[in-house]
C-alpha cells in the first residue's frame, strides 16, 4: 500500500524548512508554526507531526501523500526518525 507514510514517524526539519523559498515551503512552514504554537514547543530543531497532518498538508499541497513525502524528503525536510524507518519502511 503506501510506500513511507503508513507506520513512520513524520519529524519535520525546521532549520531546512526555514530555509526554503517561502513560495513553495509557504503551506508547510505556517501549518508547522501553528504546531508549534499550540504546543509551545518554540525551541526544537525538529518537529514531530500526526500522521493526520500529512494528510490535510497532501490536500493542501494537492498531492498523494506518498508524493508530497518523497517532495519534503527532496526540500530536505523530512528527517528519518531515531530508527532510521522513513527510509527503511518501502513496502
Ligand atoms: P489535543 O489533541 O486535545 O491534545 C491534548 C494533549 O494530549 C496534547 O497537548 C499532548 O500533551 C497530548 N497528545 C495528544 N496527542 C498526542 C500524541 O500523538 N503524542 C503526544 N506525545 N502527545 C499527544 P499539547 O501538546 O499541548 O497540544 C495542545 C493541542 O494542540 C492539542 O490538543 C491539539 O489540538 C493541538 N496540537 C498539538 N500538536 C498537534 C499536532 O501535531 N497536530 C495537530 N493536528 N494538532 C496538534
Ligand atoms: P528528547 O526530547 O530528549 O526525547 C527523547 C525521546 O523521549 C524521544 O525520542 C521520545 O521517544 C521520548 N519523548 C520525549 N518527549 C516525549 C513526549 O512528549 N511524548 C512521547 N510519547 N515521547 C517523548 P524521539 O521522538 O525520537 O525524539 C528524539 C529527539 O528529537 C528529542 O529528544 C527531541 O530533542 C527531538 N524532537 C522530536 N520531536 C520533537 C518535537 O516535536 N519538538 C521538539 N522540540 N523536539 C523534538
Ligand atoms: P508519539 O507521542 O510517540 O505518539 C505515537 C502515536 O501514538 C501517535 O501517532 C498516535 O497515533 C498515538 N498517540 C499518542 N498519544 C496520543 C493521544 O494522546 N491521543 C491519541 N488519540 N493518540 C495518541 P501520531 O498521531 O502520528 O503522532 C506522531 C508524533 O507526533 C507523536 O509521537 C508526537 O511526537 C507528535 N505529536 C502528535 N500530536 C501531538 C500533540 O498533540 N502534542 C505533542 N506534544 N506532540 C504530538
Amino acid at each position: 500500500s503506501s510506500a513511507v507514510t503508513k507506520s513512520t514517524k513524520i519529524v519535520l526539519n525546521l532549520e531546512s524548512l526555514g530555509s526554503l523559498p517561502a513560495d513553495e515551503a509557504g503551506p508547510l512552514a505556517r501549518y508547522a508554526s501553528t504546531i508549534q504554537a499550540q504546543r509551545h514547543d518554540y525551541n526544537g530543531k525538529v518537529l514531530s507531526i500526526r500522521a493526520e497532518d500529512l494528510k490535510s498538508l497532501a490536500i493542501i499541497y494537492d498531492m498523494s501523500p506518498d508524493e508530497l513525502t518523497t517532495r519534503l524528503i527532496e526540500w530536505g525536510v523530512l528527517s528519518p526518525g531515531a530508527d532510521g524507518s522513513i527510509y527503511a519502511d518501502a513496502d
